[in-house]
């Protein structure tokens, strides 16, 4: 019986080293499953192994300690857990997040409006402002060096459909970085006539001297009284009810 019961044992050893041939990849915490798995999100928070490779791994995922973690948006991949609202660049406390010891801090370079699974820790420097949260801290050096390489995620969110945020704002907190340039900005005087401004309208001005333009580029459009604050990017997921609004002020 006992050799029976070994030979079991070793049979099932051989069998799962054979399955563990197979490539293999690490992960940490939730992330989007690829479309030849499935789709969706996996909601596994602990490290893991998948036999498919992350999704769009350049600016999707960080290297926490050998595995992969997910910093982007899992809304726009399905996922119907807990989620918070952030407005435009953040730090992202990983070990925090996935409660290890491993000290990692990486950078969100998402624009705008967007979701993450997870809450924020108490200390990082966020404000809470028009149901989202905006950085109000300072970034190092290491998020401007990262820039270069993660910024381009929004392109992998161009062609998804989905629900952002509703962030509709006057202004944005002081001490966010972004660059929805609010305060004492360029005010350029229209024309009494056309009296008209589009949405679709373009207008040049110098770029502000007082902010780091990091976020979405906005210009302010000086008409009587009231303020435009016009956003002259097309970020892909206008439409619906759920579209990205901004008031100026004035418009109350
Ligand atoms: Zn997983
Ligand atoms: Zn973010």
């Amino acid at each position: 019986m006992r050799t029976y019961i070994a030979a079991l044992i070793a049979l099932v050893c051989w069998a799962g080293t054979a399955k563990a041939d197979k490539k293999q990849y690490r992960y940490v915490g939730i992330h989007p499953i690829a479309k030849a798995a499935g789709g969706g999100v996996c909601h596994i928070q602990a490290p893991h192994v998948h036999v498919y490779a992350p999704i769009d791994v350049k600016v999707q995922f960080r290297d926490h300690d050998g595995w992969n973690y997910f910093v982007g948006d899992p809304v726009a991949y399905g996922w119907d857990g807990p989620k918070t609202s952030y407005y435009g660049h953040h730090p992202i406390p990983v070990d925090v997040i996935v409660e290890d010891d491993h000290p990692d801090t990486e950078y969100c370079y998402l624009e705008g409006p967007h979701f993450h699974a997870w809450a924020p820790p108490p200390k990082l420097d966020l404000e809470l402002r028009a149901g989202a949260y905006w950085y109000v801290g300072t970034f190092p050096p290491a998020y401007a060096e990262g820039k270069v390489v993660y910024d381009p995620i929004d392109v992998v969110y161009q062609p998804i459909r989905y629900e952002r945020p509703t962030v509709v704002v006057d202004a944005a907190p002081p001490g966010w970085y972004g660059a929805i340039v609010v305060a004492p900005a360029p005010v350029v005087v229209v024309p009494a006539r056309p009296a008209r401004v589009s949405a679709g309208v373009e207008v040049h001005v110098p770029a502000p001297s007082l902010r780091v333009e990091i976020g979405v580029p906005t210009v302010q459009i000086g008409i009587g009284g009231g303020v435009i604050v016009h956003d002259h990017h097309d970020h892909g997921w206008h439409g619906g009810k759920g579209k990205w609004k901004k008031r100026g002020r004035g418009h109350r």
